[in-house]
């Protein structure tokens, strides 16, 4: 037969080529593609029988012939690969396993088509109509039974895991299927080649086993969806989306549209959308002008805007488009997606509310902080310090000599002590009234505090009786300093009515040597040099007043 006798037959085999690479190539799921593949097996059988009969020529019913044994021979691997599929187990078919376990079928049908020594079959009187069939015949239908066998334990394993109704309902089915299919199977072996001397050959038991269980798959496909389940839950999460989606052409024809677009939008399949239109109420919000600006002339573009609806008062929506390009970046059309963001929206206003009162309050806690602090500050400064005169107050002074006291043993360091008091000051008071007193004793501190250095602590001990301690001072220089201070004091002034009042003071003083210094207790040293001074000014007491004694 030459090439041009086969035309047709080659352009069969370039259409059905093309089928493949499109059934291939699309976007249907592998069981869909493994079910084409089985199910054009299945058709090979009875195709090629019926075909050897419509010729005399036995090379074309060789041809023929062959192709169906090819079909049959490959009933069994295509079962086996579909049950894994059809029970979700496809992830456990490796490409080893795949190939081993087509291996044997693939052998047995390369055995059939080159039928070696006549081993297969051979035609009966030079016509493939009837056939007598070898050794290698059995052994192709027994693999053909190992392999349902197989499939059917795959089947039986899978419904004893199974939990969904449909997914047993639809096992069921293919079982009912693989029984059918096998049972006639048997038959056409045992009518048609087992007892073929005694009883006439009844064509078509294998085909109509094939076809009864293929109506079983297309009943399970049919009834459980198997194959669409995919695709339904794509279509049921796109019309049930609140996100309105409008998917149009490059010429703004509306390819398709869900419910969710509704509420933003009216659009039906099939019309134009007209984004003008669509945008001409809320032109008043000037980005609208540029978002048409650029939907129009640039297509390629993403964009998005935000927009309120006019219909529903205080919707907010956000309009976003993206255009859909082929694997050439040529422009097919775009998706339109409408969302509500008026909750955003709220949350966001809501959000910068509670921020401003959060800053607000927040500079009210600062400020109240700036306060705390100079309050605390001047608490400090009031707990040291005592109130008529500014002077520290005998309490700080006592804490800062705990501890000078022991720098200065520490580092042998000289200082003095001076303990000095008004002198006849209850006669200030009864002459001139407690405010002039209370002048006087400010007054006496402020002379005092002139002729201090700044690391002296002047402290007021007691009512009109003050305390100085001088750090770095020997005996000559506390007594030099002790007369000025209280000549200084005798030369002061102070203002009462029409007249001038002047105190004097008298004055112990103790002079720590450096040399001296030892003790254990700061608090019991302290209280053993304030006796000493106290002692002193005892004596500048008794000895006439308005004088300095140096403790011994
Ligand atoms: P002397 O020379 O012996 O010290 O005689 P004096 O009168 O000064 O006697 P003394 O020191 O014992 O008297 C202290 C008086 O000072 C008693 C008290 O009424 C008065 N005084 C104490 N503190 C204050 C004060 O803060 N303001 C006023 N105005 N008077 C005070
Ligand atoms: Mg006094
Ligand atoms: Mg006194």
């Amino acid at each position: 037969m030459g090439l041009f006798q086969s035309i047709d037959f080659i352009l069969f085999i370039l259409l059905f080529a093309l089928f493949v690479c499109v059934i291939a190539v699309n976007r249907i799921t592998q069981t869909h593609k493994v079910y084409l593949a089985f199910h054009f097996i299945m058709m090979l059988w009875p195709l090629g029988l019926f075909a050897t009969k419509i010729t005399d020529d036995p090379a074309i019913q060789h041809a023929f012939i062959n192709m169906s044994y090819f079909g049959m021979g490959m009933l069994g691997p295509g079962w086996l690969i579909f049950v894994f599929f059809l029970t979700g187990r496809a992830e456990r078919l490796k490409a080893g396993r795949l190939f081993v376990s087509i291996l044997p079928a693939f052998a047995c049908v390369t055995a059939a088509l080159t039928n070696p020594g006549k081993l297969f079959m051979s035609p009966v009187g030079g016509s493939f109509l009837s056939r007598e069939y070898g050794p290698l015949f059995w052994v192709l239908v027994l693999i053909q039974f190992a392999y349902f066998f197989l499939a059917l334990m795959n089947m039986f394993q899978a419904l004893k895991t199974v939990n969904s109704v449909h997914q047993r309902k639809q096992l069921a089915l293919a079982l009912i299927g693989m029984f059918v299919l096998t049972g006639f199977g048997l038959l056409d072996v045992i009518v048609n080649v087992l007892l073929a001397q005694w009883l006439p050959v009844i064509p078509g038991f294998l085909a109509l086993g094939i076809l009864l269980s293929d109506l079983c798959f297309v009943i399970a496909i049919y009834r459980f969806g198997m194959f669409d389940i995919l695709s339904m839950a794509q279509r049921d999460i796109f019309e049930h989306m609140t996100t309105g989606i409008i998917v149009v052409d490059d010429n703004d024809k509306i390819l398709e549209v869900n419910k969710g677009t509704s509420p933003f939008v009216r659009a039906f399949k099939g019309e134009t959308f007209e984004m003008e239109k669509f945008l001409a109420p809320l032109q008043a919000q000037g980005e609208a002008y540029e978002f048409l600006y650029r939907y129009m002339n640039h297509p390629y573009e993403k964009m998005q805007m935000e927009f309120s609806l006019q219909e529903s008062a205080g919707r907010h929506v956000s309009i976003q488009i993206s255009p859909v390009l082929d694997d050439r970046k040529s422009f097919l059309g775009r998706i339109i997606t409408f969302h509500d963001v008026t909750e955003l929206r709220k949350l966001v206003v809501e959000m910068n509310r509670k921020n401003e009162a959060l800053h607000e309050r927040n500079l009210e806690l600062i400020t109240i902080q700036e306060e705390l602090f100079r309050v605390n500050q001047k608490l400090e400064q009031m707990a040291i310090t005592d109130g008529l005169t500014g002077c520290f107050n005998r309490r700080y002074l006592m804490q800062q000599l705990e501890h000078e006291v022991l720098l200065n043993m520490r580092y042998q360091i000289p200082f003095s002590i001076f303990l000095f008091d008004i002198d006849f000051f209850k006669q200030i008071n009864d002459k001139y009234g407690h405010l002039v007193g209370d002048e006087v004793i400010r007054s006496t501190a402020d002379v005092v505090r002139t002729k201090l250095r700044r690391t002296d602590i002047l402290a007021r001990y007691g009512g009109e009786e003050f305390t100085v301690y001088l750090p770095h001072t020997n005996r000559e220089q506390a007594e030099l300093l002790a007369e000025r201070i209280m000549l200084a004091v005798g030369d002061n002034r102070v203002e009462a009515g029409n007249e001038l009042v002047s105190v004097t003071i008298s004055m112990g003083v103790l002079a720590e040597s450096s040399a001296d210094l030892r003790f254990d207790d700061p608090k019991e040293y302290l209280r053993d040099v304030f006796s000493k001074a106290d002692s002193a000014l005892y004596k500048a007491k008794n000895g006439g007043r308005n004088r300095v004694v140096l403790t011994n």
